[in-house]
Protein backbone atom coordinates (compact mmCIF):
# COMPACT_ATOMS: atom_id res chain seq x y z
CA UNK A 1 0.00 0.00 0.00
CA UNK A 2 1.42 3.46 -1.13
CA UNK A 3 -0.78 6.34 0.23
CA UNK A 4 1.45 8.47 -1.18
CA UNK A 5 0.19 12.53 0.24
CA UNK A 6 -3.23 13.15 -1.72
CA UNK A 7 -6.44 12.98 0.16
CA UNK A 8 -4.93 12.68 3.41
CA UNK A 9 -4.76 15.36 5.85
CA UNK A 10 -2.15 17.01 8.19
CA UNK A 11 -2.31 16.59 11.78
CA UNK A 12 0.79 17.24 13.48
CA UNK A 13 4.00 19.26 12.58
CA UNK A 14 7.25 18.91 14.01
CA UNK A 15 9.69 21.20 13.81
CA UNK A 16 13.46 21.05 14.03
CA UNK A 17 14.84 23.79 12.75
CA UNK A 18 12.86 26.72 12.36
CA UNK A 19 14.59 28.71 9.72
CA UNK A 20 13.46 25.96 7.20
CA UNK A 21 10.27 27.29 7.45
CA UNK A 22 8.48 30.58 5.89
CA UNK A 23 6.76 32.61 7.48
CA UNK A 24 6.94 31.04 11.00
CA UNK A 25 6.51 26.50 12.19
CA UNK A 26 3.42 28.22 13.91
CA UNK A 27 1.61 30.03 10.57
CA UNK A 28 3.02 26.77 8.83
CA UNK A 29 0.72 24.84 11.17
CA UNK A 30 -2.11 26.68 11.16
CA UNK A 31 -2.33 26.48 7.40
CA UNK A 32 -2.30 22.80 6.86
CA UNK A 33 -3.22 21.07 10.10
CA UNK A 34 -6.83 19.85 9.34
CA UNK A 35 -7.05 20.30 5.58
CA UNK A 36 -6.67 17.67 3.21
CA UNK A 37 -4.28 17.94 0.27
CA UNK A 38 -6.42 18.37 -2.90
CA UNK A 39 -3.47 18.61 -5.55
CA UNK A 40 -0.18 18.35 -5.83
CA UNK A 41 2.04 20.08 -8.58
CA UNK A 42 5.49 20.40 -9.25
CA UNK A 43 7.58 23.29 -10.58
CA UNK A 44 11.51 22.25 -10.97
CA UNK A 45 12.01 21.50 -7.35
CA UNK A 46 9.23 22.96 -6.03
CA UNK A 47 5.74 20.70 -4.82
CA UNK A 48 3.04 22.50 -3.91
CA UNK A 49 0.50 20.78 -1.84
CA UNK A 50 -2.59 22.92 -2.86
CA UNK A 51 -5.00 22.23 0.76
CA UNK A 52 -8.59 21.90 0.36
CA UNK A 53 -10.23 25.24 1.40
CA UNK A 54 -7.48 27.53 0.43
CA UNK A 55 -3.69 27.90 0.57
CA UNK A 56 -0.62 26.44 -0.75
CA UNK A 57 1.70 23.83 1.18
CA UNK A 58 4.94 24.41 -0.77
CA UNK A 59 7.84 22.47 -0.11
CA UNK A 60 11.48 23.39 -1.86
CA UNK A 61 13.75 20.97 -2.00
CA UNK A 62 16.67 23.43 -2.55
CA UNK A 63 20.16 21.45 -3.66
CA UNK A 64 19.66 18.39 -1.61
CA UNK A 65 15.88 18.46 0.35
CA UNK A 66 14.05 15.06 0.40
CA UNK A 67 10.58 13.88 1.09
CA UNK A 68 10.58 10.82 3.30
CA UNK A 69 7.46 8.55 3.58
CA UNK A 70 7.75 6.33 6.36
CA UNK A 71 6.27 5.04 9.57
CA UNK A 72 9.23 5.73 11.88
CA UNK A 73 11.78 8.54 11.42
CA UNK A 74 14.52 7.16 9.42
CA UNK A 75 17.70 6.72 10.53
CA UNK A 76 19.76 9.26 9.00
CA UNK A 77 21.41 12.61 10.24
CA UNK A 78 19.31 15.91 8.65
CA UNK A 79 15.65 15.05 9.38
CA UNK A 80 14.84 18.53 10.37
CA UNK A 81 10.72 18.33 9.69
CA UNK A 82 8.27 15.93 10.42
CA UNK A 83 4.43 16.08 9.80
CA UNK A 84 1.76 13.54 11.01
CA UNK A 85 -1.49 12.74 9.33
CA UNK A 86 -5.42 12.09 11.21
CA UNK A 87 -4.72 8.43 9.43
CA UNK A 88 -1.82 7.95 10.90
CA UNK A 89 -0.24 6.34 8.00
CA UNK A 90 2.95 6.86 7.48
CA UNK A 91 4.71 10.39 8.23
CA UNK A 92 6.35 12.77 6.32
CA UNK A 93 9.86 13.89 6.78
CA UNK A 94 11.75 16.66 4.83
CA UNK A 95 15.65 16.08 5.26
CA UNK A 96 17.97 18.46 4.01
CA UNK A 97 21.60 18.61 4.39
CA UNK A 98 22.44 21.39 2.99
CA UNK A 99 19.48 23.42 4.18
CA UNK A 100 19.03 25.43 0.96
CA UNK A 101 15.47 23.76 0.64
CA UNK A 102 12.02 25.07 2.99
CA UNK A 103 8.59 24.64 3.37
CA UNK A 104 6.46 27.60 2.98
CA UNK A 105 2.78 28.21 3.47
CA UNK A 106 1.31 30.23 1.03
CA UNK A 107 -2.39 31.69 1.87
CA UNK A 108 -2.81 32.92 -1.70
CA UNK A 109 -1.64 32.38 -5.54
CA UNK A 110 -0.23 35.74 -4.96
CA UNK A 111 1.93 35.19 -1.83
CA UNK A 112 3.30 31.48 -4.01
CA UNK A 113 4.49 33.86 -7.25
CA UNK A 114 5.79 36.15 -5.00
CA UNK A 115 7.70 33.37 -2.33
CA UNK A 116 8.57 30.11 -3.43
CA UNK A 117 7.97 30.48 -7.26
CA UNK A 118 9.88 33.88 -7.11
CA UNK A 119 12.85 34.09 -10.05
CA UNK A 120 12.14 30.70 -10.74
CA UNK A 121 12.49 29.58 -14.35
CA UNK A 122 10.28 27.70 -16.48
CA UNK A 123 10.12 23.53 -15.74
CA UNK A 124 12.94 22.21 -17.05
CA UNK A 125 10.92 19.04 -17.56
CA UNK A 126 9.00 18.83 -20.70
CA UNK A 127 10.25 22.27 -21.54
CA UNK A 128 10.05 22.63 -26.15
CA UNK A 129 13.40 23.14 -27.99
CA UNK A 130 12.20 27.09 -28.52
CA UNK A 131 12.31 27.86 -24.77
CA UNK A 132 15.49 25.87 -24.15
CA UNK A 133 17.21 27.99 -27.08
CA UNK A 134 15.56 31.05 -25.65
CA UNK A 135 16.94 30.61 -22.27
CA UNK A 136 20.60 29.46 -23.20
CA UNK A 137 21.40 30.90 -26.90
CA UNK A 138 24.10 33.27 -26.80
CA UNK A 139 24.67 32.90 -23.12
CA UNK A 140 28.45 33.44 -22.41
CA UNK A 141 28.24 31.31 -18.68
CA UNK A 142 29.63 28.24 -17.99
CA UNK A 143 26.95 25.29 -19.17
CA UNK A 144 27.03 23.26 -16.15
CA UNK A 145 26.62 26.30 -14.03
CA UNK A 146 23.34 27.48 -16.32
CA UNK A 147 21.63 24.20 -16.27
CA UNK A 148 21.73 23.93 -13.00
CA UNK A 149 21.24 27.67 -12.11
CA UNK A 150 17.11 27.21 -11.14
CA UNK A 151 16.62 30.80 -12.72
CA UNK A 152 17.33 29.70 -16.14
CA UNK A 153 15.88 26.65 -15.78
CA UNK A 154 14.08 25.22 -12.94
CA UNK A 155 14.18 21.38 -11.53
CA UNK A 156 17.78 20.23 -13.42
CA UNK A 157 20.01 18.55 -10.96
CA UNK A 158 23.30 17.77 -10.56
CA UNK A 159 23.39 14.48 -11.65
CA UNK A 160 21.07 15.00 -14.66
CA UNK A 161 23.03 18.01 -15.69
CA UNK A 162 26.37 15.81 -16.09
CA UNK A 163 24.57 13.20 -17.43
CA UNK A 164 22.80 14.81 -20.05
CA UNK A 165 26.18 16.93 -20.89
CA UNK A 166 27.92 13.66 -21.68
CA UNK A 167 25.05 11.70 -23.76
CA UNK A 168 25.17 15.29 -25.71
CA UNK A 169 29.08 15.42 -26.05
CA UNK A 170 29.49 19.00 -24.63
CA UNK A 171 32.03 19.82 -22.06
CA UNK A 172 30.80 21.63 -19.00
CA UNK A 173 32.99 24.32 -19.22
CA UNK A 174 31.66 24.99 -22.72
CA UNK A 175 29.40 28.01 -23.76
CA UNK A 176 26.82 28.58 -24.83
CA UNK A 177 27.60 31.36 -27.48
CA UNK A 178 30.30 29.67 -28.40
CA UNK A 179 28.18 26.66 -29.33
CA UNK A 180 25.92 26.09 -33.03
CA UNK A 181 22.38 26.17 -32.39
CA UNK A 182 22.69 21.91 -33.68
CA UNK A 183 24.59 21.70 -30.45
CA UNK A 184 22.11 23.27 -28.23
CA UNK A 185 19.11 21.60 -29.81
CA UNK A 186 21.21 18.13 -29.28
CA UNK A 187 21.51 18.81 -25.77
CA UNK A 188 18.14 19.92 -25.59
CA UNK A 189 16.68 16.54 -26.83
CA UNK A 190 19.41 14.51 -24.53
CA UNK A 191 18.20 16.44 -21.20
CA UNK A 192 14.62 15.60 -22.12
CA UNK A 193 15.67 11.91 -22.53
CA UNK A 194 17.60 12.21 -18.99
CA UNK A 195 14.81 13.68 -17.14
CA UNK A 196 11.86 11.71 -18.66
CA UNK A 197 14.66 8.76 -17.91
CA UNK A 198 15.16 9.28 -13.90
CA UNK A 199 11.34 10.09 -13.82
CA UNK A 200 10.45 6.40 -15.30
CA UNK A 201 12.94 5.24 -12.44
CA UNK A 202 11.70 7.47 -9.43
CA UNK A 203 14.25 10.01 -9.59
CA UNK A 204 17.53 9.18 -8.54
CA UNK A 205 18.21 8.11 -4.77
CA UNK A 206 21.58 9.65 -4.58
CA UNK A 207 20.67 12.87 -5.78
CA UNK A 208 17.71 13.33 -3.50
CA UNK A 209 15.20 13.54 -5.87
CA UNK A 210 12.91 11.72 -4.25
CA UNK A 211 9.17 11.87 -5.56
CA UNK A 212 6.04 12.89 -3.53
CA UNK A 213 5.98 8.79 -2.30
CA UNK A 214 9.14 9.42 -1.18
CA UNK A 215 10.46 6.22 -3.20
CA UNK A 216 13.35 5.37 -3.63
CA UNK A 217 14.83 5.71 -7.44
CA UNK A 218 16.94 3.29 -9.40
CA UNK A 219 18.14 6.15 -11.66
CA UNK A 220 21.84 5.99 -10.71
CA UNK A 221 22.01 2.30 -11.66
CA UNK A 222 22.36 4.26 -15.31
CA UNK A 223 24.73 6.76 -14.75
CA UNK A 224 27.61 6.79 -16.84
CA UNK A 225 29.90 9.13 -16.27
CA UNK A 226 28.27 10.60 -12.32
CA UNK A 227 30.48 9.78 -9.35
CA UNK A 228 32.43 7.62 -11.90
CA UNK A 229 35.51 9.32 -11.79
CA UNK A 230 38.81 7.73 -12.87
CA UNK A 231 36.51 4.93 -14.40
CA UNK A 232 36.37 4.27 -18.11
CA UNK A 233 33.98 6.12 -20.22
CA UNK A 234 31.06 3.90 -21.49
CA UNK A 235 31.47 4.87 -24.81
CA UNK A 236 35.42 5.52 -25.25
CA UNK A 237 37.26 3.74 -22.79
CA UNK A 238 39.25 7.14 -21.27
CA UNK A 239 39.05 7.66 -18.01
CA UNK A 240 36.23 10.18 -16.42
CA UNK A 241 37.39 13.47 -14.92
CA UNK A 242 36.50 15.04 -11.64
CA UNK A 243 36.20 18.61 -11.50
CA UNK A 244 34.25 21.25 -9.69
CA UNK A 245 31.73 23.77 -11.75
CA UNK A 246 29.44 25.90 -9.44
CA UNK A 247 30.39 24.67 -6.02
CA UNK A 248 29.62 20.86 -7.66
CA UNK A 249 31.22 18.00 -8.13
CA UNK A 250 30.78 17.61 -11.98
CA UNK A 251 32.50 14.50 -14.00
CA UNK A 252 32.96 14.46 -17.18
CA UNK A 253 34.55 12.06 -20.20
CA UNK A 254 37.69 14.29 -21.68
CA UNK A 255 37.31 12.26 -24.87
CA UNK A 256 33.79 12.54 -25.85
CA UNK A 257 33.06 16.51 -24.42
CA UNK A 258 35.87 18.40 -25.53
ZN1 LIG B 1 34.31 9.04 -23.61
Amino acid sequence: MSPGLLGRTPKSLRVGLAKLVRPTPKALSAGIRGREIERLERHGKLLMLKMAGSGVWAIHLGMTGQVILAETKPKVKHVHITVGFDDDGPNLYFRDPRQFGFMAWCPDRASLEAGPLANMGPDALGMDQALFLERLSGRGGKLKSLLLDQRVLAGVGNIYADESLHRAGLNPLSRPCDLSQEQLCNLHDHLQETLNEALARGGSSVSNFVDAHGRPGTFQHAHRVYKRGGQPCPACGAPIERIVVAGRSTHFCPHCQK
